[in-house]
């Protein structure tokens, strides 16, 4: 082999997503008006160099609104809380900022209305997963958590004919598809969610890593190991035929995993700078990987506005 048959199919769209930007855009912004240091519960996007990043600019991340001072700044992640949460940062008369990606807010309000309409509501996802935990906290009573097609035969509902399923916005699309189709063997009246709940990025970078673990021996994801929607990334790749690793940094590679490998498949979770992609790309350049093929299946154009709290932050005395 020589070096010049090497080359990297660079997946597009990858790294940040609409709500991820919107939600470091708010930390930075908090850090701005507010000065340090800004409180944020929970990491604000499952990556650790966003996390660090941010905690070298003067961040402190907890993992409960009781470790924030009292009538401090906290800033609430990108993932969603329950409601609950606000109630004690409310208590502790903090002022609050949420960063919880508008389409995360859009599946806690599906979850409120179906729940008021008294159906059982099977919320597709993976246990523990801030993002479940929070849309469980809007409906406790409702709500019986599906975490995956073995996890079907469980479920048990009031009322066969009023259930609907709901989902977690970062899983893998087939898995869910197939979970769901298990749910309606069981619940044939079963409700579908009046629209997609996993989110356009997830959905986007899937069908760009389908692609590219096509053409590749290899494909490596840029993402931290809490990022549900990084580690579909490798499971989708791995489903594809390709062998397919999670990286940090391109620091983590393994040259090993180079070893007869002629094309290398790159992408990034939505959760990732782009920059931390950069560098692996000139990692691989460095080893002979300098043919790029950007590929790019869907066109991505998605922006939030950020939190209307930062106009009018909620405290406690409003
Ligand atoms: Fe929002 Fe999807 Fe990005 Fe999560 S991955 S922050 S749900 S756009």
């Amino acid at each position: 082999m020589t070096h010049s048959q090497r080359r990297v199919l660079l997946a597009k769209p990858r790294s940040s997503c609409a709500g991820v930007d919107r939600a470091v855009r708010t930390v930075e912004v908090c850090l701005e008006k507010y000065g340090p240091p800004i409180y944020v519960r929970k990491q604000i996007v499952h990556n650790a160099f966003v996390v660090k990043s941010l905690e070298e600019r003067g961040v402190i991340f907890v993992e409960e609104t009781e470790e924030v001072p009292e009538g401090a700044t906290v800033v609430f992640s990108a993932h969603g809380v329950a409601p609950a949460v606000h109630a004690e940062a409310k208590a502790q008369k903090l002022t609050t900022i949420d960063a919880t990606c508008p389409l995360v807010t859009k599946v806690h309000r599906e979850a409120v209305r179906f729940a008021e309409a008294d159906y059982d509501i099977l919320l597709i996802g993976h246990e523990g997963h801030e993002e479940v935990i929070g849309t469980l906290g809007e409906a406790p009573d409702h709500i019986h958590l599906v975490d995956g097609p073995d996890d079907v035969k469980n479920v048990q509902v009031r009322d066969p004919d009023r259930v609907v399923w709901l989902s977690q916005t970062t899983l893998s699309v087939d898995e869910t598809l197939a979970t769901a189709a298990a749910l309606r063997r069981r619940f044939p009246n079963l409700l579908d969610p009046p629209s997609d709940d996993i989110c356009y990025a997830t959905q986007n970078r899937q069908v760009a890593v389908k692609e590219i673990a096509a053409g590749s021996e290899l494909v490596i994801v840029v993402g931290s190991a809490n990022s549900s929607n990084s580690v579909r990334l490798v499971e989708v790749a791995r489903e594809r035929g390709a062998a397919a690793h999670l990286v940090d940094y391109a620091e983590d590679i393994d040259e090993s995993w180079l070893d007869g490998v002629t094309t290398v498949g790159l992408t990034s979770g939505a959760s990732v700078p782009d920059e931390l992609v950069q560098d692996v790309l000139a990692w691989l350049g460095e080893r002979g990987y300098d043919e790029v093929q950007e590929i790019e299946p869907v066109t991505e154009r998605m922006h939030f506005a950020l939190p209307r709290e930062l106009d009018h932050p909620a405290t406690a005395e409003t």
